[in-house]
């Protein structure tokens, strides 16, 4: 094959690719070099702005194959029939690290799919957790300031993390599965992942469920200690990303079995705990877990920039049969999801290779910078909406049916009447005594140097939860146990 040849972008051929055109061997250089001048504005492009939270990620493109029955909750295409196949684009990463942190730190795993189903893209963005730090979206951005840097040592503060947490105690059941042995994933095959969100079902008899997604690993649950991924790290940092690009470079494809939790529309009158509270699980006792199909990932990125960090994944992509739920967090995720997308990749991002559907996408946006793609090159008449030009029009029978809540507008207390303690104390007691020895261990590792007045606040949300939780922290930390006497 002969070699191709190299030009500008403007497709110039180019003569010489090593040598700048200067005024004499020894310079200086002509402005007139512009495949140089091309070179350098290129290499001063290179970089987009790196996602404010889930920087550090991992992906794959795999397939999901429905294995059961679940169209008397959804009309979903996606699930329209048993044996059925979609495409998907997978991406995990870490919430609080960089662009270049290390893979195996203690954090929870974003677990983000795209499948492209035919009825357009549905999004599922999730976590390796079923629940999450906060409730109401006011405070996201605050709880995620105490993650990040702080503004003048440059440095991740533990104070600030723990002095957020003992003052929001809806964080408690999201803390006690960070700190677990859950808390450091060995890769991103052998973790859960949770849509944690309620959202809603609605079927082709316009009746509305609530469901919970759930991705339960088929490679089983493996974790690295405190200790162990001070190790992996010290040997690499790219631990996840070596791992699962060479599980499937090596045809070891991942799989995940896809379940659901129903609960029927009236319930949520009726559960003790909100269900559309985001630091809440549904007990498995009382909303079993439904079989729904596999997912499998087995092709690596050709280009990781355009597969992976280019993949916008965003709450608001969902398809006829799959709805939203009143979670507060879920509609602001709704928003600054895209909202993001359109700051980091621009205007179009949607219509960006790894992002595009795979079925038709019709609509009147126009123009704007980078408007690459052209959807009515047939019909140019029909630029508007409603037009006598056969251009693309609303469909009424993929309508949701009515959401059936209502209350008055106000600014509600989150915190009133809400219980932050069973759920987190229940899972406590699912541990064994090592697993809480290592919890403790753990909790008192990422408290280090934390003033004791802050230690004080949040051993008293452990005592909620479990007098054994508050005791065990105490003496890992060194401090006298406050809370026992209160
Ligand atoms: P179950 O005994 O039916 O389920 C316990 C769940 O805990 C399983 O899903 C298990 O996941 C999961 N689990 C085990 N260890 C950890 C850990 N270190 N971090 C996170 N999850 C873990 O109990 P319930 O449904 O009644 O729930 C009891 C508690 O379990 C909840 O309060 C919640 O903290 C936790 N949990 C519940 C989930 C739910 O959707 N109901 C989901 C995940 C956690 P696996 O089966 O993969 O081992």
């Amino acid at each position: 094959m002969s070699k191709a040849k190299l030009t500008t972008t403007a497709g110039n051929p180019v003569s010489d690719n090593q040598n700048s055109k200067t005024a004499g061997a020894r310079g200086p250089v002509l402005m007139e070099d512009y495949q140089l001048i091309e070179k350098l504005a290129h290499q001063n492009r290179e970089r987009i702005p790196e996602r404010v939270v889930h920087a550090k990620g991992w992906g794959a493109f795999g397939t999901f194959t429905v294995t059961n029955d679940i169209t008397k909750y959804t009309r979903a295409s996606i699930f329209s029939e048993i044996g059925k196949k979609t495409e998907l684009v997978a991406r995990f990463s870490t919430v609080a690290g960089e662009l270049g942190a290390a893979d195996a730190e203690r954090d929870v795993r974003g677990f983000a799919l795209k499948f492209y189903t035919d009825e357009g893209n549905w999004d599922m963005v999730g976590n390796n957790t079923p629940v999450f730090f906060v409730r109401d979206p006011y405070k996201f951005p605050d709880f995620i300031h105490t993650q990040k840097r702080h503004p003048k040592t440059n440095l991740r503060s533990k104070t600030a993390m723990w002095d957020f947490w003992s003052l929001s105690p809806e964080s408690l059941h999201q803390i006690t599965i960070l700190m677990s042995d859950r808390g450091i994933p060995t890769d991103p095959m052998h973790m859960n992942g949770y849509g944690s969100h309620t959202y809603s079902f609605w079927n082709d008899k316009g009746e509305r469920f609530w469901v919970k997604f759930h991705f339960k690993t088929q490679q089983g649950h493996k974790h690295l200690t405190d200790q162990e991924s001070e190790k992996v790290i010290g040997e690499s940092r790219e631990s996840y990303q070596e791992a699962l690009f060479g599980a499937i470079e090596k045809g070891d494809f991942p799989k995940w079995d896809v379940k659901v939790q129903i609960m029927p529309e009236k319930d949520a009158e009726k559960t003790s705990y909100n269900p559309f509270d985001l630091t809440k699980v549904w007990p498995h006792g009382e909303y079993p877990l439904i079989d729904v199909g596999v997912m499998e990932l087995n092709r690596n990125a050709e280009n990781y920039f355009t597969d992976i960090e280019m993949a916008a994944y965003s709450p608001s992509n969902v398809v006829p049969g799959i709805g939203f739920s009143p979670d507060k967090m879920l509609q602001a995720r709704v928003f600054s999801y895209a909202d993001a997308h359109r700051y980091r990749l621009g205007t179009h991002y949607e219509a960006l290779p790894v992002n595009r559907p795979k079925s038709p996408a019709n609509h009147y946006h126009k123009d704007g910078s980078m408007r690459f793609f052209d959807n009515f090159t047939s019909n140019p008449d029909a630029y508007y909406e409603p037009n006598s030009f056969n251009g693309p029009a609303e469909d009424p029978s993929v309508k949701e049916p009515p959401l059936r809540i209502s209350g008055d507008a106000d600014r509600y207390n989150h915190r009133d009447g809400n219980d932050d303690y069973t759920q987190a104390g229940n899972l406590f007691r699912l541990f064994d005594s090592k697993q809480k020895e290592r919890l403790f261990n753990n909790i008192a590792g990422a408290m280090d140097g934390v003033p004791e007045e802050i230690i004080q606040r949040q051993l008293i949300h452990f005592h909620k939860a479990d007098p054994e939780y508050a005791q065990g922290v105490a003496d890992a930390v060194g401090v006298k146990n406050k809370a026992a006497s209160k």
